[in-house]
């Protein structure tokens, strides 16, 4: 039985020696090692050996069954390291190729434009108010001095989902819902920026869906030079130091009076030129004061409050400010034409 044993060890060595592979350890481990292997089986017929053999083969075979487990563990790190150093060798690194660059996202154009617009008017005291783009008619249109039958709501023809609920036209319902937070306390001072719908035909000036920035100042004493002020800081800050401010009579029907306001041409100073059509001016925005049926229907009293208002499209101040000759830029998700707003 001792050379049964001992001839056992010799011949899974031998195994093990010639096994190259993973899987042939682990075939020869449960052949030899395993339940149904010569070795267990040597064991089980130890009942016929005499007292004095027992422990004597018991020991002999726990010896060669441990012996051959550390000659498999041996082997095992062996195959591995050698598995490594293969890899090692196939997978040599040139440290003198160029590398892959990291491609990085850059904030969207008119992102960038909205933040430095807030940022300017938080720096004046203005805070940011925002709303819901599925809005009420009566916030969108009513509340905003324009009644059911008021013909200036063909100049916002809108999506309607019912009679009473549309996507919102401009974010005037923003300042309608603040001023009714405030419950006829002033001030209200802030700026709505967000996205707007019309149902207007796309082209080069027109989309269906564009943003807006309105702000709005409500207290007592509110008058329209104070509107001029902050208009003269916004043209100076966006557009250059050196910008003039001109206010032109115009019509809205949630102000009185109307005032669009341009700016004196950043590009050719005023003297003419493409941008400015040959006026030296560049229409900017549109504002007024707000009409006393807005204030009083947002439960202001128009007798001790005043406000000014102003809104303006995020687009056309980028498109002016970078040269962009075409609204669409700005959805087509072109990536050739976002990443020119990389900033360095
Ligand atoms: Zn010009």
């Amino acid at each position: 039985m001792k050379e049964k044993l001992l001839a056992l060890k010799e011949e899974a060595f031998a195994l093990i020696e010639n096994t190259s592979d993973k899987k042939g350890l682990q075939d020869v481990k449960v052949k030899y090692l395993g339940k149904k292997g010569p070795i267990t089986e040597v064991l089980r017929g130890m009942g016929k050996l005499s007292k004095e053999e027992r422990p004597v083969i018991g020991a002999l075979a726990n010896e060669i069954r441990q012996a051959i487990e550390l000659v498999i563990e041996q082997k095992q790190t062996k195959l591995q390291e050698e598995l490594i150093q293969a890899q090692l060798e196939s997978e040599t690194i040139d440290v003198t190729l160029p590398g892959k660059s990291i491609k990085t996202g850059n904030a969207h154009p008119l992102t960038s434009i909205i933040e430095e617009i807030e940022d300017l008017f938080i720096g004046l005291g203005f805070s940011i108010a925002e709303g819901p783009e599925v809005e009420q008619d009566y916030y969108n249109f009513e509340a905003l001095n324009l009644p059911k039958d008021h013909p200036a709501r063909d100049m916002q023809d809108s999506f309607y989902i019912t009679n009473e609920i549309l996507m919102r036209t401009h974010t005037s319902p923003v300042q309608v819902r603040a001023m009714k937070k405030h419950q006829g306390e002033g001030p209200v001072k802030i700026i709505c920026p967000g996205k707007v719908y019309r149902r207007d035909t796309d082209d080069a000036t027109h989309s269906h869906q564009f943003m807006q920035i309105e702000g709005l100042y409500v207290d007592k004493k509110v008058r329209l030079s104070d509107l001029k002020g902050i208009l003269t800081v916004f043209a100076k800050k966006m557009f250059g130091e050196d910008r003039d401010i001109r206010l032109r009579p115009s019509f809205f029907p949630f102000t009185e009076p109307s005032v669009e306001m341009d700016i004196s041409c950043f590009k050719c100073g005023g003297h003419g030129c493409s941008v400015c059509k040959h006026t030296g001016w560049i229409e900017i925005l549109g504002s007024g004061m707000v009409h006393p049926n807005v204030l009083e229907m947002a439960g202001f009293d128009s007798t001790v409050y005043s406000g000014f208002a102003f809104g303006m499209g995020p687009e056309r101040i980028a498109m002016l400010k970078y040269g962009i000759d075409d609204i669409r830029h700005f959805y087509t998700d072109d990536v050739r034409f976002l990443e020119q707003f990389k900033r360095a």
